[in-house]
């Protein structure tokens, strides 16, 4: 305690137990991690309440180190000391002040009975989507937002009520600002929606689709041979399956990557594990000696999406990616895409069309399920809306932005498990994460040359360590405004996606 009022601090020795309390910290959380991931890929469903207790003891325990009053003093000693901001130990301490400023401004009994309503909440959710049973789901819906709005207060004062919420996801990103890029997209993107909806000569998707048409044990061999054209470091990933595909950091050189394969339509496995791998990849940049340290891991949601986006959209929707594809394809699957070229291939991989079901959205529509979801979550924290009234309001402005009518709940307001189990404030980073990929893409365009051409020669490592030393090798060393001025060249715009997008199916289409 001497140390605190000490004229001459002593940072060596103070930074060197802040790397050793966060080594445990970071651990804790890692071994958690995998048994989540364990959870969802290996163990058998008997295991489930047990994996929910040792899941719940990891969680405390992390969060009891993490609120520890030595630790804080540790951190208000090195902010003191700390003198030149531009280093990584003054990254350290600021990542680890903020990490543990959050963790100690919420009563532990309100974390604990927002977990306890998340998972009544998802429980309840389960239950109540095959029959659209809205009236049994509302009473959940209403407590999650309740105790959302009290997390929220505990950050006090903050310009908005959905500040605290979009921060746990992207530090230090305003409301305000997150509201002006979705609605700048958004008002781009939804007569561009129209315009393609009604177009005649719409690309002709169905060769993904069949009723049991695809063998899981060919979809898995197809997905880990789509996986080995991505620069996936050797030895250091592997793909299983799971229900709600996912990817996950174990430690440096073990990433977790999992799909779902679906027998009716194969470009759900296809994509989502080039999506996840994406993810991996991004994991797999952060340095190895600064991964058990406050900053070694991903700057925020928004730029973990944007490499995931890129390497599935921008990436594996390419034409020279589809033609490398079209081989393994039929490998697995012969009699279907034997007489088919990489050209009408392109084209099926690049169908729009408006549907209720977020996840199943191709790349253009899928920011406007995005833009539904966050400006009523906008509105419900701001008090316009009431959890009532949801499911209205929801109806209403998918025929607006999307032109369909939504038949039941399950297709609309209960499609998500999101609300269902607490979580406020993530939607808007699957956009933002949007904006970012494509305003990468221009930036390596711009240094690198055309990076379909880097495709087509099978050349993805330049592009991988471009992002690596524009984005991953950073971790979190920089907040995501920071992170974008280093990357990008300047603030997430929706300028570059809008004019991709608008090039991209201008040419698909007969726009
Ligand atoms: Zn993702």
């Amino acid at each position: 305690m001497e140390d605190l009022a000490s004229p001459e601090p002593k940072p060596q020795p103070d930074y060197r137990e802040l790397l050793e309390r966060w080594g445990e910290i970071s651990d804790l959380g890692r071994a958690r991690a995998l048994l989540a991931w364990d959870e969802r890929t290996m163990m058998p469903a008997s295991g489930a309440a047990g994996r929910a207790e040792q899941i719940a003891t990891l969680a405390r325990v992390r969060h009891e180190r993490l609120t520890d009053d030595r630790l804080w003093e540790l951190l208000e000693r090195l902010a003191e000391s700390t003198r030149d901001p531009d280093t990584i130990e003054a990254a350290n301490v600021r990542a680890a002040r903020r990490d543990c400023g959050r963790a100690r401004l919420v009563p532990a009994d309100l974390r604990a009975e927002m977990a306890r309503s998340a998972s009544r909440g998802e429980t309840a959710w389960a239950a109540a989507r095959p029959e659209s049973n809205l009236a049994a789901f509302l009473p959940h819906l209403e407590r999650n937002i309740e105790l959302r709005r009290r997390y929220a207060a505990c950050f006090e004062p903050t310009s908005h009520p959905y500040d605290p919420l979009l921060d746990d996801f992207e530090p230090g990103m305003p409301t305000s600002e997150a509201r002006r890029l979705l609605t700048e997209l958004r008002e781009g993107l939804v007569p561009l929606v129209a315009t393609l909806a009604e177009d005649p000569g719409a690309p002709e998707d169905s060769i993904w689709l069949g009723r049991n048409r695809f063998e899981t044990d060919a979809q898995k061999r197809l997905a880990s041979e789509l996986l080995r054209l991505l620069p996936l470091p050797p030895g250091g990933w592997r793909l299983d399956p799971t229900l709600h595909p996912f990817a996950t950091s174990i430690a440096s050189g073990d990433i977790r990557i999992t799909t779902r394969y679906d027998p009716d339509d194969l470009s759900f496995a296809f994509f989502s594990a080039l999506h996840e791998a994406g993810h991996g990849i991004y994991e797999a940049g952060v340095p190895a000696e600064s991964r058990r340290t406050p900053i070694g891991h991903p700057a925020s949601l928004a730029f973990h999406e944007s490499q995931s986006r890129l390497w599935e959209n921008w990436v594996g929707r390419s034409r020279p990616f589809l033609e490398q594809a079209l081989p393994l394809l039929r490998r697995e699957f012969g009699d279907r895409f034997a007489d088919l070229d990489a050209e009408r291939l392109y084209r099926a991989a690049n169908r729009i069309r408006p549907s209720l079901i977020r996840v199943d959205a191709d790349e253009v529509t899928y920011n406007l399920h995005v833009a539904l979801r966050f400006e009523l979550e906008l509105e419900l924290f701001e008090g316009s809306l009431q959890a009532a009234d949801l499911a209205e309001a929801w109806n209403a402005r998918t025929e607006e932005y999307l032109g369909i009518a939504v038949p039941d709940h399950a297709h609309g307001v209960m499609q998500d498990v999101h609300w269902a189990a607490g979580s406020f404030g993530y939607f808007p980073t699957y956009t933002l994460g949007n904006i970012i990929a494509a305003q990468l893409w221009e930036a390596a365009a711009a240094e690198l040359g055309d990076p379909d051409r880097l495709i087509a020669e099978r050349d993805l490592e330049t592009l991988r360590a471009w992002l690596a030393k524009r984005v991953h090798s950073h971790g979190a060393r920089y907040l995501p405004a920071e992170l974008a001025e280093r990357a990008l060249g300047g603030p997430p715009d929706p300028g570059s996606l809008l004019r991709r997008l608008s090039r991209k199916y201008g040419e698909l289409y007969s726009l």
